[in-house]
């Protein structure tokens, strides 16, 4: 597989320096956001260009070696792990951002600029990007196209796919390949795009991205709303929709998260509240004032309990740094957190609350959620431990019937993580066949030798 004469190309095409393979190094290299996956490369590699990248793959391709496609290691689906050894293709020092043309309004940026740099620059410019994945202080654009990533902002303004204009992409055998440009408009053939946004690192490696930006809201306001049931939270949810206003983020925090993240960093969070629901109206300061205050009537009309509205910026930022700890304040709860990301039709979400509170009754395994409820994105959460085998079997069968739950009111399997490792054993049944079938014959095509991400998505590794 890899020896003395593999690595010595390798540094040929990206500099000595650029070319891991102490054990520490690999180490680092062997893990990502979840916590059930670890495995080591073979070797890293941290190319700079576009021509590294494809001298790299042509290389791998050649001697049939894998490679795994990495941003920032901050994917919650066992995505970067080298699950078959081989390459890791790390992106993190391709991270310039080439252009930002506001009279255009896009931007072209390199795959390892991290999201939060990116929002810093446009920011000086008044312009916005909204996907806003909770990792955005680490992840990169590139895993976030490849993971096709949400956050908060999308109720109103969409998801990762919603914004990429234009992409260029390294296919397995170094083919350098561009797709789509700087226009908000392109029918010309077929949407390639899309098939390398949430592939996951599976189809191709992506050096370059031009997305479209908007400009920056003139103003928001931020809400905060108590239930003393979760289901009612839920409820309240579709009643906000169904009233014809749409905030620009609804957001989800449960009981214990909320008390987490209260321990460890007070800030005087209602703690005695099942669940906690932040909003955020945005647009012209007029449009903003009318839409809170429908938002605020609809909440209390709903059920809430208590209904505040952020007096100013400090503490609506407060507001949203609780909701940005929610995940650490989770994945800190326990040995081993399995935590998920389903997503249901938004009028299903108290149908699907209550049947989450049934599978915790029966299986005895406590869940935990927070989420982005405005999508019907929910990431349950259960507390367990690998170590404990019998325990973490009757935990991710506890999972299993979570999935089951979503698949039932309508749901998908993934909102924002994707499959990766997690949750490829139920594709089969979240998936039409046929389109499972048209999906392996893509891949089959673009990667023929399988040396991208192989292991991932699909349940066998040759398809
Ligand atoms: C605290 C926390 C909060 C999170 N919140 C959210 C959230 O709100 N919404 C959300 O959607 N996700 C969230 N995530 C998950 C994660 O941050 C996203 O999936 C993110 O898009 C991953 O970016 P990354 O740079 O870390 O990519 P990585 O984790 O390194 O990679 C992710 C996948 O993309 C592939 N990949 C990476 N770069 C490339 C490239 N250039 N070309 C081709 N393939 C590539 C990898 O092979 C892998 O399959 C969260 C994670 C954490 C830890």
């Amino acid at each position: 597989m890899i020896d003395k004469k593999f690595i010595a190309e390798l540094s040929k095409i990206v500099g000595k320096e650029a070319v891991l393979t102490s054990k520490e190094d690999l180490n680092a290299y062997s893990y990502d956001g979840t916590a059930t996956w670890v495995h080591m490369p073979d070797v890293v590699v941290l190319p700079t260009t576009a021509e590294q990248v494809s001298r790299i793959l042509k290389l791998a391709d050649d001697n049939q070696i894998p490679v795994t496609p990495r941003g920032a290691g901050t994917n919650v689906s066992g995505g970067s792990i080298p699950i078959k050894g081989g390459i890791v293709l790390c992106t993190t020092r391709m991270n310039k951002i080439l252009d930002i043309n506001k009279a255009n309004l896009t931007a072209t940026v390199e795959p390892g600029v991290v999201l939060h740099d990116l929002n810093l620059a446009l920011a000086k410019q008044s312009l916005f990007y909204p996907p806003d994945p909770q990792s955005f202080l680490g992840c990169t654009i590139g895993g976030t196209v490849a993971e096709n990533a949400g956050g908060p902002y999308c109720v109103k303004y969409g998801v990762t796919k919603q914004y990429i204009l234009g992409l260029e992409v390294v296919l397995a055998n170094g083919y350098i390949m561009k797709l789509g440009g700087v226009t908000v408009k392109n029918r010309t053939g077929y949407e390639l795009m899309m098939l390398f946004t949430g592939s996951e690192g599976t189809l191709g490696v992506i050096t370059k991205i031009t997305l479209k930006l908007i400009p920056m809201p003139l103003a928001n306001k931020t809400m905060m709303a108590v239930f003393d049931d979760i289901a009612v939270g839920g409820q309240a949810v579709s009643n906000i929709l169904a009233s014809g206003v749409v905030p620009a983020k609804i957001e989800f925090v449960d009981n214990f998260i909320l008390r987490r993240i209260e321990e460890m960093t007070p800030m005087g969070l209602p703690v005695e509240a099942k669940a906690l629901m932040l909003l955020q109206a945005d647009g012209s300061p007029a449009a903003v004032e009318a839409e809170a205050q429908q938002i605020v009537d609809v909440l209390k009309k709903s059920g809430a309990k208590e209904v505040r509205v952020a007096k100013d910026a400090d503490e609506a930022m407060k507001y949203w740094k609780m909701r940005s700890a929610g995940f650490a304040a989770t994945y800190g709860a326990a040995h081993t957190v399995l935590s998920e990301d389903v997503a249901v039709p938004r009028d299903r979400l108290a149908d699907f609350i209550h049947k989450l509170e049934e599978i915790s009754a029966r299986t005895g395994f406590f869940i935990c959620y927070l989420g982005h409820a405005g999508d019907g994105n929910l990431h349950p959460s259960i507390f367990t431990d690998i170590r404990n085998k019998e325990e973490f079997t009757r935990a991710q069968q506890a999972m299993e019937e979570i999935f089951e739950a979503a698949l039932s009111v309508g749901g998908v399997l993934s909102g924002e993580h994707g499959i990766g490792l997690e949750k490829q054993r139920f594709l089969k049944k979240a998936m039409d066949p046929v389109a499972l079938s048209l999906m392996r014959k893509i891949k089959g095509i673009l990667d023929p030798n399988h040396i991208l991400n192989p292991g991932k998505v699909w349940e066998e590794e040759k398809v």
